[in-house]
């Protein structure tokens, strides 16, 4: 079997509307920085977002601007310069690309948003080690660039069952971010507006799971790849309206998909879960690639872990801390197994691809011998690809090609 078959996967009409609504958020973004109108926030992807947004900051995640970095392939140019200040090779490669593009006075912003000149400067910079450690170096080394308040959550890890406890101490983390935001951003946080940003966010997560969940149709709508590019609006822009509008629209295109029996992918006959990061630079290379193959994958960790279900505008506080603690990358690998298998039955899959990124140990699942006990427990095959999210001189094409046709293959036997 060859891969030299045309790309098949076919384009969202809603990515116009997605595109513009970016635009739009990329300008506020940089009005703010540069004339003062609003306090710049950066916060990590599943930091507290929402608080931020009701106090009135502008608010930009530098993991957004990273897997741009990536997708337009500038990156791996990028990571040599963090590398030179001491960063390592083998930590966060969003870490190095976004700081070394920084160092380089370089950013993708200024190529698609016309007079964006630099990524916004910060006025304070607020993380959650939810995810990782990365994040908080990450964002201390700007916080000494700009000489700007740093401020954060630190997280529990590794949990099997999200306890009260748990909740209890990240609602205290939360609350305790207040004084300061309320020092910096000179207003009181008015609680009405946390909770109508909490319900927005409530409402583009419940609105994000159900385009997710089109893809449980057979052929499936949508493919984990297309999933990479439209969750953009529900990193950046959850907790307000645009969000929640462009997700209607685009879930009402993938119904209408259903109803016409349209596939994102042509004559889909294999369906294909993905573990872990992206490779941002390769996007295109692998939704061909398995497009090519006639193998849609159609659902992934990655795309999931930005459906928060516990916001709940009644008790923003402590919805927004169960919300960030259930996060499927703060939990144990006994609990990740039980979600793997349920979504494995959900979307019906016949093959679960393990990327091993290999500067994101967090996001990489495949390195205690999970891939082995789901096999073993599902029957259903693995194939773990070696990679990264952005760096890539840890990408091998060849090796990836190869391998995939041949597993591809190997299900195909299967069947
Ligand atoms: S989770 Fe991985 S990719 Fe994301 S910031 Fe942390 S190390 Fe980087």
């Amino acid at each position: 079997m060859t891969t030299e078959q045309k790309n098949i996967r076919k384009k969202l009409q809603a990515t116009d509307q997605m595109n513009r609504i970016m635009t739009v958020y990329f300008y506020g973004l940089n009005e703010a920085a540069t004339s003062g109108n609003k306090k710049v926030a950066w916060c990590t992807s599943v930091g507290p977002a929402e608080l931020l947004r009701a106090m009135g900051f502008a608010v930009h995640f530098p993991e957004n601007h990273a897997a741009m970095l990536g997708a337009t392939r500038m990156s791996t140019d990028m990571i040599p310069a963090a590398n030179a200040i001491g960063y390592s090779p083998d930590i966060c490669s969003y870490l190095t690309a976004d700081i070394g593009a920084y160092l380089k006075g370089i950013t993708p912003l200024s190529k698609a948003y016309k007079g964006i000149e630099s990524i916004p400067k910060p006025d304070v910079l607020v993380y959650n080690t939810n995810q990782c450690r990365d994040v908080q170096d990450w964002f201390a080394w700007y916080a000494r660039e700009f000489s700007v308040p740093i401020i954060g959550i630190t997280s529990p890890k590794n949990i099997n069952e999200v306890s009260s406890a748990h909740i209890d101490d990240v609602t205290r983390q939360i609350e305790a971010l207040v004084p300061t935001l309320e020092l910096i951003s000179g207003h009181k946080l008015d609680m009405d507006r946390l909770r109508e940003t909490v319900s927005l966010s409530r409402q583009c997560t419940e609105l994000w799971k159900e385009v997710l969940e089109t893809a449980t149709a057979t052929p499936a709508p949508l493919t984990f790849f297309d999933g990479t590019i439209h969750m953009g609006p529900a990193v950046v822009l959850r907790g307000t309206p645009e969000a929640v509008e462009y997700y209607q629209v685009l879930l009402a295109e993938l119904k209408q998909r259903i109803a016409e029996g349209v596939g994102a992918v042509e004559d889909e006959s294999l369906r294909i879960y993905w573990d872990g990061m992206p490779v941002w630079g390769r996007l295109r290379q692998h939704s061909d690639l398995f497009a090519g193959l006639k193998a849609n994958v159609l659902a992934s960790t990655y795309c999931s872990s930005w459906i928060f279900q516990a916001f709940d505008a009644q008790d923003p506080f402590r919805s927004m801390a169960k919300a960030y603690l259930e996060l499927f990358i703060v939990r144990s690998d006994a609990y990740k197994e039980k979600y793997i298998k349920e979504m494995l039955a959900k979307f019906r899959i016949d093959g679960i691809i393990y990327h091993d990124a290999k500067t994101c140990p967090c996001n990489s699942n495949n390195r205690y011998g999970m891939p082995q006990r789901l096999e073993a427990e599902t029957g259903i095959p693995a194939l773990v690809i070696s990679g990264d999210l952005n760096d890539l001189r840890c990408v091998s094409d060849e090796q990836t090609k190869t391998n995939v046709e041949a597993f591809i293959e190997q299900l195909e036997e299967g069947k």
